[in-house]
């Protein structure tokens, strides 16, 4: 135990794990199969899984992070690793792992799984309906972007599977500390990095996730380690940004995706989300960028969240099909590639700034019809519309003037075609909120996940690097691999 500058108790282990999603706890696993005896302690904001599978209220934070632990499908699709853009990459921006290389790592992740307990078989192709959904957005148009083979472990295989690892890492010598988040790292002169962990709730505790070992004690207010991977999802990704970029690696970011949100009644979007809950449809625009459905909510609600420094519109889904509200909504974001960034799609990340500074503290919303109008709703034409918005905080007013016309142009070719799937969809009715946006960053590695700043390591959906479980876990599985050849192994 080493003292901080400031006198409080720092405990010194080997290498430090933020974040036990799938990236994290693969991590941990292959590190310590290279390098037996290494102290590893893994950090997690969330609860341990006894305390998730107890929780009234599902979420994407705790052991086993959010796509093993809720989703719980295994996407072979794409083929490498960080993924790459589906328009021009920065021309930096490389794979660490590609094509034959990728499917060798895919199936070793596969194979772990099903010494872990996965029986589940894989499923080549999607079955009807959904075949006869991507065949219809076809013949309008659009791609329906899926990702097959897929292989569904259904609940009980996926918390046993995830019981057994924890067990297999703690017999293996692995530490956990749930409900901490880990909130600032610094880097010391010799190389030593320093985290400050703040408790994310009093009443989690380590026991009893059963099957295991030894109970992982209370958390500690600060770890010193030599070796430190950060894998906190794409929830933690501005977080992780900001750490990286304060221990000077390199981080690059990708063109901002920005857009609006739009808001319809469920009736209308149910041919489509009757067959996939989120169906993500998208189609490719002139000049190196591409339109796409994000995020669809069915029966779901309209939500501020604050992220990158502004007020974005989110959906907040129905938890279950009895739960949904009486409309759908679902993000309209245009991708640009880093060519198209800089040429006919340059300055769409400007529009969150305007659209914030012309309503602070809430989102604006506008009718579609207003839109094409080029006029502003008025809250007295709102309070007469037929679709009411389901935020409340949202601020009748003008969205048409803070994007690009050409922004406009291929929301409505795009609508224009998914109305072909799902009627209505088109309708001046249907309402539109600003700003959406989503950022994505590319944090450069070696082949084993180290970052330009030795000896720090990233992981997972929060740099960028996977969409997916089996990605993630790649990830994770190189940067063990890294860690361990860091550390001598
Ligand atoms: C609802 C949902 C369902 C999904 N379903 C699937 C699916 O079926 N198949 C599929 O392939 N993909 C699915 N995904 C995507 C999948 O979640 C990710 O690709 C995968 O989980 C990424 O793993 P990760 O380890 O990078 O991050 P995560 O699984 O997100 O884990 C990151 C962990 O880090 C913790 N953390 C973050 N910041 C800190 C911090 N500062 N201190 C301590 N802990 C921290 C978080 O609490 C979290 O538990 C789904 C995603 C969601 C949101």
């Amino acid at each position: 135990m080493d003292r901080t500058r400031n006198g409080a108790k720092a405990e010194r282990v080997d290498a430090v794990i933020v974040g036990a999603g799938v990236a994290g706890l693969l991590a941990a696993y292959t590190l310590l199969r290279r390098r037996l005896g290494t102290r590893v302690t893994l950090i997690e904001a969330g609860a341990p899984l006894y305390a998730r599978l107890r929780a009234a209220t599902p979420t994407s934070e705790g052991y086993g992070g959010a796509g093993l632990y809720l989703g719980g499908s295994l996407y072979f699709g794409t083929t490498t690793l960080p993924v790459m853009p589906p328009v021009s990459a920065p021309a930096a921006m490389r794979p660490v792992v590609a094509g034959a290389a990728f499917v060798q790592r895919a199936r070793e992740v596969d194979a772990l799984f099903t010494e872990l307990g996965a029986k589940a078989p894989w499923q080549p192709a999607p079955a009807e309906p959904l075949a006869q959904a991507i065949a219809q957005a076809q013949s309008v148009g659009l791609d329906y972007v899926t990702n097959y083979p897929a292989r569904r472990l259904p609940p009980a295989e996926r918390q046993a599977a995830l019981g057994r690892l924890r067990a297999t890492l703690e017999d293996l010598g692995a530490r956990f500390h749930f409900g901490a988040r880990v909130t600032t790292v610094s880097r010391s002169h010799d190389g030593e990095y320093l985290l400050t962990l703040t408790p994310t709730s009093p009443t989690i505790t380590a026991a009893p996730d059963a099957p295991v070992g030894p109970t992982a004690p209370a958390p500690a207010k600060s770890l010193r380690t030599r070796a430190l991977l950060l894998a906190p999802g794409r929830y933690g990704a501005e977080w992780l940004t900001q750490v990286v970029g304060a221990l000077d690696a390199q981080i690059i970011p990708l063109p901002t995706t920005f857009g609006v949100r739009l808001e319809l009644p469920a009736a209308t979007y149910d041919p489509l989300t009757d067959v996939n809950p989120d169906p993500r449809l998208q189609m490719t625009l002139p000049g190196d960028a591409l339109i796409k459905t994000y995020a669809t909510c069915p029966g779901g609600v309209v939500t501020a969240i604050r992220r990158y420094g502004a007020l974005v519109a989110s959906g907040q889904p129905a938890l279950k099909r009895e739960q949904r509200g009486p409309r759908t909504t679902l993000a309209l974001l245009v991708q640009p590639g880093a060519t198209g960034a800089l040429g006919a799609w340059a300055g769409g990340e400007a529009s969150a700034r305007l659209l914030n500074d012309r309503a602070p503290g809430s989102l604006l919303v506008q009718r579609l019809a207003d839109v094409r109008r080029r006029v502003a709703t008025t809250a007295e034409a709102m309070a007469g519309a037929t679709v009411q918005p389901s935020c409340a905080e949202a601020t009748p007013g003008a969205l048409y003037d803070a994007y690009p016309d050409a922004y406009w142009q291929a929301v409505e070719t795009f609508l224009g075609r998914i109305a072909q799937l799902a009627p209505g969809a088109q309708d001046g009715d249907a309402l539109v909120y600003g700003p959406a946006e989503e950022r994505f960053w590319y944090f450069p590695t070696d082949d084993q996940m180290q970052t330009t700043t030795p000896g720090l390591f990233v992981a997972g959906d929060g740099p960028g690097q996977s969409q997916g479980i089996i990605q993630a876990s790649i990830a994770g599985l190189l940067a063990g691999e890294g860690l361990a050849a860091y550390l001598g192994a």
